[in-house]
């Protein structure tokens, strides 16, 4: 499938538009726990859908089920602090994150993990990295 043909089948099903709006958050952090680092299962929404948190980038991040199940509907920043896996440059990348500094965010999450990069390199280098995001 080329990549134009993913655009137009994207315009035709607004639900695949999601799905690979989801796929790309997990892509950005190489498919990491935005908080502990964890492989990735879920999208959590920093701020809850139940407390008017929307579906976007700025408030959507990979977590594992773990993070995303504990914090519930906590306030994000309380609860990681909280948390044993607590490490700051992630929670300066969860605030960059929501400031939509995308770039920022991933710099710091590579800095409190660094070994990430080497592992997950093959599965990264693929056609998902040319998808931006985007509101859903
Ligand atoms: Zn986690």
């Amino acid at each position: 499938m080329t990549n134009r043909d993913a655009v137009f089948l994207e315009d035709l099903c607004p639900k695949l538009r999601v799905r690979r709006w989801r796929q790309s958050l997990h892509t950005f952090t190489r498919k990491s726990c935005i908080y502990c680092g964890q492989p990735s299962e879920s999208i959590d929404h920093v701020i809850p859908r139940s407390q008017g948190g929307l579906s976007i980038t700025e408030n959507c991040v990979p977590a594992c089920l773990s993070c995303n199940g504990d914090k519930s509907n906590s306030e994000a920043f309380h609860w990681y602090r909280h948390q044993r896996f607590y490490d700051p440059r992630r929670a300066m990348a969860l605030r960059a994150w929501m400031d939509g500094d995308l770039s920022l965010a991933l710099r710091l999450l590579q800095w409190a993990q660094p070994e990430n990069e080497q592992a997950e390199k093959k599965s990264e280098n693929n056609k998902d990295q040319q998808w931006h995001f985007q509101a859903a």
